[in-house]
């Protein structure tokens, strides 16, 4: 499945450029734009420019897609903050997605709450 074949999805129109958003990285399969409501110095969310619902999707259809999205963040990561982050892949409602479109938040930018 690739982006245009999910028009009603909200990243998927980002990746269109049909609603803006402010990116602060792209290659040839992913972009990386920053998150609407931070959690962090830096937030910004990493996405495939193929549609895939979650990260196991991804990882199963194109490895390579998400290896560079992992490398596209760890750039971002040294460009806007010291190169130390977290990459976290919400999978599911009960985790916490809500765009079934799947993408890496990455956050840096200063010292990260620990989850205990
Ligand atoms: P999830 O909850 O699915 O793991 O993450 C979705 C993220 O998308 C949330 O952190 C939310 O703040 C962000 N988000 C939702 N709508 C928009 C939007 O229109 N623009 C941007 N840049 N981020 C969005």
């Amino acid at each position: 499945m690739t982006s245009t074949d999910s028009p009603d999805c909200l990243f998927c129109k980002i990746v269109a450029g049909d609603i803006p958003a402010d990116v602060v990285a792209s290659s040839d399969t992913a972009i990386a734009f920053r998150d609407i409501a931070p959690k962090a110095p830096v937030h910004v969310l990493v996405v495939p420019r193929e549609h895939y619902p979650d990260v196991p999707a991804f990882a199963a259809s194109d490895p390579e897609g998400l290896a560079g999205v992992v490398a596209l963040a760890d750039g971002v990561a040294t460009e806007l903050g010291d190169g130390q982050y977290r990459l976290i892949f919400n999978t599911g409602p009960k985790a916490g997605q809500t765009v079934f479109h799947v993408h890496a938040h990455l956050l840096a930018g200063g010292e990260l709450p620990g989850f205990a």
